[in-house]
């Protein structure tokens, strides 16, 4: 029985540890207590109501309590709610696969299925170590990767990482990667354009590539967008020129499309704006439109091939989960799917991507805003303390946290990134809601640049 948040929060804070949070900071900024969700959003226990801009870690896309993905939850629920996936199978899963083969890019035809996005990540890079292994090549044992790129939280995943805040700390407990200069068309000179700024970034990675492909099993990246590490974009011209310089020399690509997959970047796969394959491609987040915890690692042919032999060559892939290709999170996946399918919603978004740009453009003028970034549904806007010189304002100062505190009394969920302030809203947004949006975070912003 619970009729406030006070006692909620009470309660909360005496049992829980919550995630990506200094617990001390909830002395002054204590959870805030959900009691429901409806489409955007989401209302505590006292009847304040939260537009979800952020759409809950960039997980929802279609809403919270969305109808068709209710039912389609409660249908399975009766049915089956979980089985184990090794030696047996479930119609969810086989049905979920078959539509990811079609609708991912080209030569991507098997599905492992893990249960985060952290794991598929860990699925993608062991994957890749082996199928080398299997071919005989022992000595490929390193990954490239991109500096400011995020892969999650898991030892093997924030190795291939490379955001300051989240793994110097762990530093002596990381397999050691290789990183790249990251193409970020933030950091590029004055009258460079984005494509040109990465051509010229990528002459490192080829470099890298040259010296090391002996021993490197793959280049894993975030394609277009690098999301954790402040919503940076990239110009697709450097995913072409890295699949073929991967092919060249003989190393994998892993696409983490965890973040920026299922219509976040415009497309429905970031990968589709270079034209390009991987040879991995890890999803979750938007997978289950936010519902439940899946990933799935999507690979080709060759690489299952690899794998397929008599068991005493001992060449077989054994990593899972246990709540690997659950029933219900598959058919909250399907339930996904059909929404893309039957409300034509990569199409519709671009409405309200032109939305998101036209009420943001005033803040191209701002003086403490360096910059504004967008690539279809996501949406950035980084503070500055010198516009000229892209001087950030120092992290301690934690001005972002002014935004997010302002935006709350305004019945906005923002979850700035540092010095970013970003929109990543459930594509069943309003117009009228974006708007407000905006206005939230220009307040915002004045506030937190002022103080
Ligand atoms: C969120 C994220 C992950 C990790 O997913 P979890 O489900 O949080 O473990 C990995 N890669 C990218 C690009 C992400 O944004």
């Amino acid at each position: 029985m619970m009729s406030n948040n006070a006692a909620l929060i009470e309660r909360d804070l005496s049992v829980l540890w919550h995630p990506c949070t200094q617990m001390k900071d909830c002395e002054t900024l204590p959870p805030i207590p959900i009691k429901r969700g409806q489409g955007v959003w989401l209302e505590d226990f006292e009847g304040n109501r939260y537009i979800d801009a952020v759409s809950s870690w960039w997980v929802n896309l279609f809403g919270h309590a969305n109808p068709r993905i209710n039912a389609a939850v409660r249908d399975q629920l009766e049915k089956l709610e979980h089985v184990i996936l090794a030696g047996f199978s479930h119609e969810p899963v086989v049905e979920l696969s078959e539509r990811l083969v079609k609708l991912t890019p080209e030569g991507l035809s098997r599905c492992f299925f893990a249960d985060n996005g952290s794991s598929a990540v860990e699925v993608a890079l062991k994957m890749s170590f082996h199928y080398w292994r299997n071919l005989g090549k022992t000595g490929k044992h390193k990954f490239i990767t991109l500096e400011n790129s995020y892969h999650g939280e898991t030892l093997g995943a924030l190795a291939v990482g490379n955001v300051a805040l989240f793994k110097e700390t762990y530093d002596p407990l990381l397999m050691r990667a290789i990183s790249a200069p990251s193409p970020d068309a933030f950091l590029r000179e004055q009258g460079t354009s984005p494509g040109e700024h990465a051509a010229k970034i990528f002459d490192q990675m080829e470099e890298l590539l040259e010296r090391h492909a002996e021993e490197t099993c793959a280049v894993i990246v975030e394609p277009l967008i690098q999301c954790a590490g402040g919503m940076r974009m990239y110009d697709p011209l450097y995913l072409s020129l890295l699949r073929d310089a991967c092919d060249r020399h003989d190393v994998h690509l892993i696409a983490d499309e965890i973040a920026v997959g299922f219509g976040r970047t415009g497309t429905m796969f970031a990968c589709e704006q270079a034209g390009i394959s991987p040879d991995f491609i890890c999803l979750s987040k938007g997978l289950t439109a936010g519902y439940l915890p899946l990933s799935v690692v999507l690979t080709s042919e060759r690489v299952y091939q690899a794998f397929y032999d008599d068991f005493e060559k001992l060449t077989a892939f054994l990593h899972s989960h246990s709540y690997t290709g659950n029933p219900l999170a598959c058919r909250a996946a399907l339930a996904t799917l059909d929404i893309f399918e039957s409300d034509n919603v990569i199409e519709k978004n671009r409405a309200l991507a032109t939305k998101m740009q036209q009420v943001t453009e005033p803040f191209r003028t701002h003086p403490n805003v360096g910059d504004v970034r967008q690539l279809g549904m996501t949406l950035a806007i980084e503070m500055v303390k010198d516009k000229e010189k892209k001087i950030p304002f120092p992290w301690q100062q934690r001005r972002g946290l002014k935004v997010y505190q302002y935006a709350l009394g305004k019945g906005v969920l923002l979850r700035p990134l540092g010095n970013v302030v970003y929109f990543m809203p459930p594509y069943v947004i309003t117009p009228e809601q974006i708007e407000h949006l905006a206005e939230t975070a220009w307040r915002g912003i004045e506030i937190a640049v002022a103080a």
